[in-house]
């Protein structure tokens, strides 16, 4: 294989490293969710059970690749932030964006049926990724901004235009007509006078979003930790025990509930726009893409490629007298890793519906950015 005459072949394989010291952000997004979403009749303008469903295939990411410390979603999009230090897959980046998006993809079918019960899948969905570096926290702050402004926008466009077709009795094209040129004022108002509903008493999950992000377990809650080290299996298994029973964690009743009036103040004076026409499917707004990761860190990929014996000519020619097999040295940077990994927090995965634009969430958190977290 190695010294065959074809093997030449993989040097057109090249390297395709992303800038070390950076902070990932990988987003994937729904491939024509317009139509699959028609097509397995989502409600409009939100269907709840599409969007945990999302929810619960983020989680499932998140808890294989422990280096994501945070993540969002809104409608058929999910973004993921990878902390600056990661050396997931030696930070290759089309390995990390096409194992991210599978795993994520996988998990959505594969948990289908727990929140469309009665509804089988009718094709396959798919979703694209992709991943942008971001050198400073600022940026990381920004783009999460960006994407919950994003959700305001597109979810108080698409319940004020629902509400004018579903209780208004507009067609779809009137209710455009109606909403055209209007600011965030004007659809409250018209949701107010006309169909009795306060914005800002919807469900906090329309309207902000979800939030996952890692946090570290408190020692009473570790079980299984017998030494403060860390643990996967931990992470996992907990992880598993949340997916079973459905449970979605929320920090705090405070978080949970609290109001989105300083978002949409933000929101009106700074990003006051129409979204798109096609966005009355309300749970499939803007386009995007996100890259993917793989799944364990750098040092699995180094058990991985070790574990694969190379048949080299000598091999074939003078095959090797059985010996007893011998455990295999493990390379200096496997180990080393392996340390590094010892020396990790136990986390799991909170979920919340709050606000991310302003500076509470995250004076409250200061290990997402933190790049020497543990956890
Ligand atoms: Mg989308």
């Amino acid at each position: 294989m190695a010294n065959s005459k074809y093997a030449y072949v993989r040097d057109f394989e090249l390297p395709d490293p992303l800038l070390p010291g950076t902070f990932m952000l990988f987003r994937l997004d729904g491939h024509s969710f317009h139509r699959f979403s028609d097509v397995h009749e989502f409600k409009k303008p939100n269907d709840i059970r599409a969007l945990q469903l999302m929810d619960h295939a983020a989680k499932d990411v998140m808890n294989e690749y422990p280096d994501i410390v945070l993540a969002f979603g809104e409608s058929d999009e999910f973004s993921f932030l990878l902390r600056k230090s990661t050396s997931l897959y030696n930070r290759r980046q089309s390995k990390i964006v096409s194992t991210l998006t599978s795993l994520f993809t996988s998990s959505y079918v594969f948990h289908w049926q727990e929140y469309f019960p009665g509804y089988p899948l009718q094709y396959p969905p798919s979703f694209d990724g992709r991943i942008v570096l971001y050198p400073t926290g600022k940026q990381i702050r920004d783009y999460f901004a960006w994407r919950q402004a994003d959700t305001h926008i597109n979810n108080l466009y698409n319940t004020t235009f629902w509400a004018l077709v579903q209780d208004g009795g507009q067609s779809t094209t009137e209710a455009h007509a109606t909403l055209r040129g209007t600011f965030s004022k004007d659809k409250n108002e018209i949701l107010y006078s006309r169909f009795g509903i306060n914005y800002n008493r919807i469900d906090a999950r329309f309207r902000k979003g979800s939030v996952l992000f890692r946090t570290e377990i408190p020692s009473e809650e570790a079980v299984g930790v017998d030494d403060g080290r860390p643990s996967v299996i931990t992470t996992s298994l907990r992880a598993a025990a949340a997916a079973i029973s459905g449970e979605e964690r929320t920090s705090s009743g405070r978080m949970a509930n609290e109001s989105t009036e300083s978002t949409s103040d933000i929101i009106a004076k700074s990003a006051e726009k129409e979204p798109s026409s096609t966005q009355e499917h309300s749970t499939l707004p803007s386009e995007t893409s996100t890259a993917i990761p793989g799944i364990a860190q750098g040092q699995d990929v180094v058990h991985l490629e070790t574990a694969l014996p190379v048949a080299s000519t000598t091999d074939i020619v003078t095959p090797a007298p059985p010996e007893p097999p011998k455990p295999k040295p493990k390379p200096k940077d496997s180990v080393k890793k392996s340390k590094q990994k010892q020396k990790q927090i136990p986390t799991k995965i909170e979920i919340v519906h709050c606000d991310i634009i302003q500076d509470d969430f995250w004076n409250e958190r200061p290990w997402i950015l933190d790049e020497n977290w543990a956890g």
